[in-house]
């Protein structure tokens, strides 16, 4: 029997198998994707907000050219931790059922199966975006990942959000020959959240007019060449090629529950846990990395929740001996 199974290689589960290993336990982590593969998925152009040395798992320096990395300098600094540190990672094997046993857990995966004393979760929030739930959505135009700026040229494109991940999105599409970028945002103003280098420059491009921005506007549907908007005081059509619905992601809930875990009775549906060692409800079932927040998804980023893999991997040396002791 496995000590600790991780399921998720994102940098917190990553960082958690470092810390396994360290303490000489038996672990394995196991992805359904590709390795750090939300970061992978990150638009190709973005930077980090972080400065690298805030992204470091394993005490293992991270050099970039700039001080925040870029997406392409974070993969190759994971990469390599996960290569230099031999971790045990099993990529693209997608987890099928957990089940509890009198002792552990067991779980079936497309692969194989495996029995283990401990879980920890670490699947991120990155897999399920919010739907729009408007006609049209199913369009193969509308899109809720936003990767480069190139098959937007000369595109008239529509924009739905205002937050970080949107702003960028219409900054650079508009830098690189959208034929024209009309963002439509729910609030009054571009957010306080938005970075403070971007947020400027989006206000100043609303302002001079090479971005369209429609303020305290809900996009209500999706036609193959028209969007349909509805403003305070109208709804009106316009031409549209592409949709980016950059309206937040949420984290896939259906794990954490098939085991039991229990959630706050909040608005941001968080999971149990024990903020001192980060066990959930469920004595065994550990919680690690942003999906702790539940649907607050900026409370925990890389910055803040690589402290929890040393909790958690403390907590379980400690727990084994009474484990093995029955
Ligand atoms: C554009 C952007 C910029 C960001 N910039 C920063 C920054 O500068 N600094 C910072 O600290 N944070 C930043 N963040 C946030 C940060 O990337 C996340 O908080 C971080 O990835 C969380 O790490 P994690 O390991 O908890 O989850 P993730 O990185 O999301 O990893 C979760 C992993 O679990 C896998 N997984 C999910 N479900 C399953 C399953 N059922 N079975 C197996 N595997 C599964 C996923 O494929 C994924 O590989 C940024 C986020 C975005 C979107």
């Amino acid at each position: 029997m496995i000590d600790v199974i991780i399921i998720g290689a994102g940098p917190i589960g990553m960082a958690c198998a470092i810390s396994a290993k360290e303490n000489g336990l038996n672990y394995v982590v196991i992805e359904k994707g590709t390795l750090v593969n939300s970061l992978f998925n990150y638009p190709l152009n973005m930077s980090f907000f972080s400065t690298s040395d805030r992204l470091e798992i394993g005490n293992i320096p991270f050099i970039s050219q700039q001080p925040k990395p870029t997406r392409a300098e974070a993969l190759e600094y994971y990469r390599r931790v996960a290569s230099s540190k031999k971790l045990k990672i099993k990529l693209y094997e997608e987890i099928i059922s957990i089940s509890k046993l009198k002792k552990g857990f067991k779980l079936k995966t497309i692969k194989s199966d495996y029995s283990t004393k401990t879980i920890i979760i670490a699947t991120g929030f990155y897999d399920f975006p919010y739907l729009l739930n408007i006609p049209g959505e199913k369009l193969s135009k509308v899109k809720h990942y936003y990767s480069e700026p190139h098959p937007y040229f000369g595109m008239d494109l529509a924009i739905v959000g205002s937050a970080n991940s949107a702003v960028d999105a219409a900054l650079e599409t508009y830098r690189k020959g959208a034929k024209s970028v009309t963002m439509i945002i729910r609030e009054k103003e571009i957010g306080d959240n938005v970075k403070y280098w971007a947020r400027p420059d989006i206000i100043n491009r609303i302002k001079e007019g090479s971005i369209i921005a429609y303020f305290e506007s809900n996009l209500k549907k999706i036609n193959t060449d028209s969007i349909l908007i509805k403003s305070p005081n109208k709804e009106f059509s316009i031409k549209n090629d592409f949709v980016l619905a950059m309206t937040g992601y949420q984290p896939n809930f259906a794990l954490v529950e098939s085991l039991g875990v229990k959630f706050k009775n909040d608005i941001y549906k968080t999971p149990v846990y024990n903020l001192q060692n980060m066990e959930s409800n469920i004595k065994g079932v550990y919680l690690a990395g942003v999906v702790c927040g539940g649907l607050k998804t900026n409370k925990w980023f890389i910055e803040n929740s690589r402290e929890h893999a040393p909790k958690i991997i403390n907590n379980i040396v400690s727990e084994l001996d009474k484990f093995s002791q029955g």
